[in-house]
């Protein structure tokens, strides 16, 4: 039950305590710590605070993809949202992914990423895309030749150039400490049962998928949701340095740095019992996993590690970030549908922005409110 990325040690950070804070940050991950990072880079008094350690909720248990863009692809956000804001959202995700590499040291390659179609309708998606984020000025390459052991299981690849990969634990404690550097209070294995507890400061809640009770009206409305991922043992040969991810993002698995591969998904061989908070692991979807690898590999590799992690799943892939609907003085950054190492990051940056007073031209995209008016 051990995620592969937590296992390393985590690094020691400056001991800072903050009196009488102005915000209060709750949770620990990607989202909150760039968030506590430049409310406390701005001036604010700031305390974060989360149920367990930095990055023991999904983003020290995830695949590890940093990707651009939202959760739906460029040509399906272009129809939803409009062609301009599609491409702001494109370009800002793109910046972070800058800012992330500039920040992440050795916990983040450039290698991009390949997504992979199974069939001939997957295929027409993705090359519906590929041509979507050419005609906007993206970079992007199309693939149709492959090397073993890719060759003969995928029709085409969508080359996402500027995309890479984190070893996400390391990423996201070393943005905890940048944020104690500036000034932020950590307060780990402290849950916030009630607003209650935190009067008198601005609350910014950043908890993802993990339900925090303190949401107010849209509680529940970004939905828990489990995957499961394993690492195999060391293997030598160095297929995958890249993300790959197939099947409309239900398979995804790339190489970790000392071979290990790292695998995730089949979510819809039991689709129905993923959605949950609860981060136990199943036999059918563990199961589907190893095979899964064991067939790209050719052979029985040894799995050395399984874990499961909770992410929020939002109907119209979009994130969720603003003022929580009919609460006071409460901001909320979280819903990235299962893509949110570089969403969260920015989003993180955004719900700080607009704490602090600024409406950037994004954020009507992802009001809250409009949870409430959902039809499902
Ligand atoms: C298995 C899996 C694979 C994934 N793969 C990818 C991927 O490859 N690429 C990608 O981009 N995204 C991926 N994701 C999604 C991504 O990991 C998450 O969207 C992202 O990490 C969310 O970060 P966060 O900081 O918002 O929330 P989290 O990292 O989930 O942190 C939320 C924290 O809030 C804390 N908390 C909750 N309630 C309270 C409370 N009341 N008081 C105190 N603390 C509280 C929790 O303890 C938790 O630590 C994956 C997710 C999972 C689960």
């Amino acid at each position: 039950m051990t995620s592969y990325w937590l296992s390393e040690p985590s690094p020691q950070r400056s001991d800072v305590h903050v009196d009488n804070p102005d915000v209060a940050v709750i949770g620990g991950g990607v989202t909150g710590c760039a968030a506590a990072l430049r409310l406390a880079q701005a001036g604010k008094r700031v305390r974060l605070y989360d149920a367990r350690g930095i990055a023991e909720g999904a983003s020290g248990r995830n695949g590890g993809f940093a990707l651009r863009g939202m959760p739906a692809a460029f040509d399906v956000t272009t129809e939803s949202e409009g062609e301009e804001s599609a491409r702001a959202m494109m370009a800002w995700t793109e910046r972070a992914i800058d800012t992330i590499e500039s920040l992440a040291g050795d916990s983040f390659r450039r290698v991009g990423s390949l997504r992979l179609a199974v069939d001939e309708e997957e295929r027409d998606e993705l090359r519906a895309e590929y041509e979507a984020l050419v005609a906007a000025g993206f970079v992007a390459e199309w693939i149709e030749r492959f090397e073993p052991p890719l060759a003969g299981r995928f029709t085409a690849a969508l080359h996402h150039v500027p995309d890479g990969v984190l070893q996400p634990a390391r990423w996201v404690r070393r943005l905890a400490g940048l944020a104690a550097e500036a000034g932020v209070e950590i307060r780990e294995h402290t849950r916030v049962e009630s607003l209650e507890e935190l009067v008198g400061a601005t609350v910014v809640v950043c908890t993802d998928g993990y339900p925090s009770g303190l949401l107010g009206e849209i509680e529940g409305l970004i939905i828990p949701t489990r995957g499961q991922v394993i690492a195999t043992e060391p293997v030598p040969e160095r297929f995958f340095e890249v993300p790959h991810y197939g099947r409309h993002g239900f398979d995804y698995w790339h190489q970790a740095e000392d071979g290990r591969i790292v695998a995730g998904g089949f979510r819809d061989v039991s689709f129905d019992s993923e959605f949950t908070a609860d981060e136990q692991l199943t036999d059918p979807v563990q199961t589907a996993l190893h095979a899964f690898v064991n067939d790209l590999m050719g052979r029985e590799l040894r799995v050395d590690y399984a874990w499961a992690g909770i992410f929020g799943m939002v109907m119209d892939f979009l994130p969720v970030v603003g003022r929580v609907p009919g609460l006071d003085n409460v901001w909320v950054a979280g819903g990235y549908s299962g893509h949110g190492n570089v969403l969260g990051f920015a989003c993180g940056e955004l719900v700080a922005s607009a704490a602090l007073g600024n409406v950037e031209p994004l954020l009507p995209h992802f009001d809250p409110a409009r949870l409430l008016n959902a039809d499902d």
